[in-house]
């Protein structure tokens, strides 16, 4: 069985969606479709929450039906006029209720993360049920399945992490059922539910992320992962244009490079993937014949000591110091416990005998962070900084590499340098107003 993943630009108009059918049609089933909310939506959704938390009911109501109208819009890929009649009656309820959701928040003039995630979650929920209409239409036999019945998530709102033994045996009860007969299951993304059956969602990007969940708990045996790239490139296209492919990637170069910043893959993918060794595929779905990037437990050696670079943008540096750290024992252990109290995360670290930096890019719980932090040592922040990490199984072996990298970045201040352990990235912190030209320069260096 293979799992396909469609993101928001493949599902974000009807041209879109027939590239879609076409792919589906292309694949042998057994298949399962999991896709992500038309491209643009989620950022729509957390909008109108965000009016209605500010309490105005009337631009909400404005952003709804500019929402639904676009939904009805690419429903019309329907030609089946039965099928896009029942899409249209289910488009129609889900807006009514998100219309008197947003509603009462803009009385309260409160949303919590409970109602974020009910708000974002329509996103998945409308257009994975245009999908599957969309295929069927097309002679595709599709059955939509509601996400929020599968994936059984914790309560922990806008970022609630999956509950696997649940999820596969609802997995098992709600989409094998569809594939064994003979249909292709369509699922949306992004979303869940806890036990109790109140929505919740993976986080922003989530839904590669509720692919590999499926494929996971159904034993697949590949994941794709459908997008508007090639596949995972030697840097992030928007900042370097002539950014090229890597066939493959290990799945430990995966995970590093998406979680600093690699966004054609959400970070945590590549763990369901890893569980139970299945091999990711990321394809670009406006050149569905192009080879992508196969991502593995291992790959073959290539040679080159650098697989890829990943960035991220402003992200914030707090720098810790005490006068006390001299000798003190258990300095890192009460640090560390300050974050992890606030479910903050940090990226990068770097220690020096008297002082700790570390990166965040949440900096909604700063300020109790810093506040708490300040009870025993000196903390300050800077904002503005952007993480470049170069990514490669070849790195541990070349002893160059490092050298090559600083010369080629040049006279750049570099704030923190790290290389952890299994040496498999170098990490540099350096200002955010540097990062394109410096990113272009190392990718020159390594890549040309
Ligand atoms: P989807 O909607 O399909 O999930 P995303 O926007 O989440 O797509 O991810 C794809 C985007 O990721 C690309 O359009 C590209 O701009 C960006 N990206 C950032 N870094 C990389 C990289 N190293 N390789 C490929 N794409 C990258
Ligand atoms: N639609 C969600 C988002 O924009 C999830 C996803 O596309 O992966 O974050
Ligand atoms: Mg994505």
């Amino acid at each position: 069985m293979v799992v396909l993943k469609f993101g928001g630009t493949s599902v974000a108009d009807r041209a879109a969606m027939l590239r879609l059918v076409q792919i589906v049609r292309a694949t042998p089933n057994p298949q399962v479709v999991v896709v992500s909310a038309l491209g643009g939506a989620t950022d729509r959704l957390l909008g109108i929450a965000a009016q209605a938390g500010a309490g105005d009911a009337d631009g909400a109501a404005v952003s709804v039906q500019q929402l639904a109208d676009r939904h009805f819009e690419v429903a019309g890929v329907i030609t089946d006029s039965a099928l896009r009649a029942e899409v249209e009656g289910f488009l129609t309820r889900e807006f009514d209720q998100l219309r008197r959701i947003v509603d009462a928040l803009s009385v309260l003039r409160e949303v919590s993360p409970r109602w974020l995630d009910a708000i974002a979650a329509a996103g998945e929920v409308c257009s994975s049920r245009i999908v599957a209409a969309a295929l069927t239409s097309e002679g595709v036999g599709a059955t939509w399945v509601d996400a929020r019945r599968v994936m059984v998530t914790t309560d922990a709102f806008t970022a609630a992490p999956p509950l696997m033994e649940e999820t596969t045996r609802q997995a098992q009860a709600h989409i094998l059922p569809v594939v064994q007969a003979g249909r292709v299951p369509v699922i949306g993304g992004f979303v869940g539910a806890t036990t109790l059956g109140v929505t919740t969602t993976l986080g922003r990007g989530g839904s590669d992320y509720s692919a590999a969940i499926c494929g996971a708990c159904l034993d697949a045996s590949e994941i794709q992962i459908w997008t508007d790239v090639d596949g995972m490139l030697t840097a992030d296209p928007r900042l370097v244009p002539g950014a090229r492919l890597v066939p493959q990637l290990s799945f430990a170069e995966a995970s590093e490079l998406s979680y600093f910043g690699a966004k054609v893959l959400h970070p945590s993918t590549i763990l369901p993937a890893v569980d139970k060794n299945i091999p990711v595929r990321i394809l670009n779905a406006r050149n569905a014949g192009a080879q992508g990037t196969m991502i593995t437990a291992s790959r073959p050696r290539t040679g080159q000591p650098l697989t890829a670079f990943a960035s991220k943008r402003r992200v914030t540096v707090i720098d810790i110091a005490s006068t006390r750290m001299l000798m003190a024992h258990g300095f890192l252990h009460r640090l560390f416990g300050v974050f992890e109290k606030h479910a903050t995360s940090v990226d990068v670290v770097t220690t020096s005998e008297v002082s700790v930096s570390v990166t965040v890019d949440d900096v909604r719980r700063l300020p109790a962070v810093m506040a708490d932090l300040s009870a025993f040592a000196d903390v300050t922040r800077e904002d503005d900084m952007a993480v470049l990490c170069a990514v490669g199984e070849g790195i541990a072996g070349d002893t160059t590499v490092l050298g090559r990298l600083l010369q080629a970045l040049g006279p750049v201040p570099i704030r923190m340098l790290s290389q952890a352990a299994e040496r498999r990235n170098i990490t540099l912190v350096i200002p955010d107003t540097e990062l394109p030209a410096a990113l272009a320069r190392v990718h020159e260096a390594f890549f040309s």
